[in-house]
């Protein structure tokens, strides 16, 4: 639970997981953002204006999935590392996740890694498909994971890497 330990209970994933239909359509951002802080640089940087803040920056963003092309361009931007985006219409099986990563050293393209849920616990194995890295902004990954996985992958580990 967030108030204890910081972590998202599975009630509060899923009230911001975009709906089925909708994520049947395509890539979409999925912002899980569940702390009231005054912060906003997701809804300056969405070109689409597909998140916005409520007139009190300090409530939660406010994110409207059929503006939304899951173009990426907020995950890099929020400081939270909140902004995930997934695309369940990449392969057969297969959905493909764009994600903040701001460890080093950084995966290459190709590379096979360690997919960690949230707690950082190994949930399986993912492609990485692109490393998305930006001057003075969090890189993004682009992983390749199966579709069951993409509601749980939020982060990876090299191969062969042990983090504390
Ligand atoms: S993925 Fe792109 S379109 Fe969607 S909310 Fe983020 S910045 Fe806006
Ligand atoms: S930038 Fe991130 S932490 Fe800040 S309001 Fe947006 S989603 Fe929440």
């Amino acid at each position: 639970m967030l108030a204890i330990d910081g972590t998202a209970t599975a009630e509060d994933l899923q009230a911001v997981l975009p709906t089925p239909d909708r994520r049947r359509r395509g890539a979409v951002a999925v912002i899980e953002c569940f702390q009231e802080i005054p912060c906003n640089p997701c809804a300056d940087a969405c070109p689409r204006g597909a998140i916005t803040m409520p007139e009190n920056i300090s409530q939660r963003p406010v994110f409207d999935p059929d503006k939304c092309n899951g173009c990426g361009v907020c995950v890099g931007r929020c400081p939270g590392l909140a902004i995930f985006v997934v695309d369940y219409s990449y392969g057969e099986d297969t959905a493909l996740l764009k994600i903040p990563y701001e460890f080093r050293p950084l995966p290459q393209a190709g590379d096979s890694v360690t997919a960690l849920d949230r707690q950082g616990a190994a949930v399986g194995s993912a492609r990485v498909v692109k490393v998305q890295e930006q001057k003075n902004r969090t890189t993004i990954l682009w992983l390749a994971v199966t579709a069951a996985m993409a509601t749980a992958v939020r982060n990876i580990r090299l191969s062969g890497e042990v983090r504390a």
